[in-house]
């Protein structure tokens, strides 16, 4: 059974998918997280500062919970004093319930990137 790669970060499909070498009748593949490596995208951002991903409210699920989407990308000084992010050289992503991140994202919104 073959897996669809997908991002941990933003749960978008990494590299190329398997679907193309699907046989007919054969079960499709799930897509699943394989590993902690970001997508290009997520790696760009994580370059900037510190991701901040809305999972919707509830969640608990540490390794793969609904995420809405959305993500914004804050500074390292504002991780600290926000999120109390204690190593934000190595933990450049984290999750946040939508009922936060929504009071979060009007202030931050003007910041986000494009993408
Ligand atoms: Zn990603």
């Amino acid at each position: 059974m073959k897996l669809i790669p997908t991002c941990y970060y933003c749960g978008v499909v990494k590299g190329p998918s398997p679907l193309k070498e699907l046989k007919p009748g054969e079960d499709p593949p799930k897509e699943g997280v394989l590993d902690m490596v970001p997508c290009p995208g997520c790696e760009k951002l994580m370059a900037d500062g510190i991701l901040i991903i809305e999972v919707a409210d509830g969640e608990t699920d540490p390794v793969n919970p609904k995420r809405t989407g959305r993500r914004v990308v804050i500074s390292e000084e504002s991780a600290k004093q926000i999120l109390d992010l204690k190593d934000v050289k190595n933990n450049r992503a984290t999750y946040m319930e939508q009922q936060y991140f929504k009071l979060f994202y009007k202030v931050e919104s003007k910041n986000e990137k494009d993408n």
